[in-house]
């Protein structure tokens, strides 16, 4: 009875001492992990390069054929209309009348003879899907994309832009790289 008392006694200090030494296990764990979750941290903080950008004080190089919004140079559109036919989505609006008989037939830059008074040259930027296509089948090369892409509007209908209003002249001059 005795013997087994002690037994009993003997085992329950054994458990005692596992459970105090787990204890000391645990917090090893605890502040092991923490520190190898801190470690990778401030790996990151100051050993790698940052992935993002502090836009708009910082901003990257956009690539050389980089599609943002178009501009027309209305000085050498011959209002031949090819760009909005060729529009998938029919966001260009082209209204052109031909010149009086007598009137004199300017030519563009390349030599194109202009014989068709421009009078409207309209693009809904808010419809246009940037697929290039109108500036690639233009034969006087006047229709480019600009690299803009900041002409966010609260109202959709401010992004139907008039090229023949001459701020879009000035407003090219402030984005356009001469
Ligand atoms: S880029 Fe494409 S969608 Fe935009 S106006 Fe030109 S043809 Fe139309
Ligand atoms: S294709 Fe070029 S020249 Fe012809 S209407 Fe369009 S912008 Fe003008």
């Amino acid at each position: 009875m005795i013997s087994e008392r002690m037994e009993a006694k003997g085992l329950s200090d054994f458990e005692e001492s596992i459970s105090f030494r787990q204890y000391f296990i645990n917090i090893w764990q605890a502040v092991f992990s923490v520190a190898k979750g801190m470690w990778i941290t401030f790996r990151y903080v100051w050993a790698h390069k940052p992935v993002t950008i502090e836009y708009p004080e910082v901003r990257e190089v956009l690539p050389e054929r980089s599609r943002g919004r178009l501009y027309n140079d209305v000085a050498d559109c011959i209002a031949c209309n090819q760009c909005a036919m060729v529009c998938p989505v029919d966001c260009i609006y082209i209204a052109s009348t031909p010149k009086p008989e007598g009137e004199e037939i300017p030519k563009t830059s390349n030599g194109t003879p202009i014989r068709l008074n421009l009078n409207q040259f309209t693009i809904d930027e808010a419809l246009c899907c940037y697929c290039g296509l109108c500036t690639t089948v233009c034969p006087t090369e006047c229709l480019t994309h600009t690299k803009d892409f900041e002409f966010t509007q609260y109202d959709l209908d401010q992004m139907k832009y008039d090229y023949l209003d001459p701020e879009i002249v000035a407003w090219r001059d402030r984005i356009v790289e001469k």
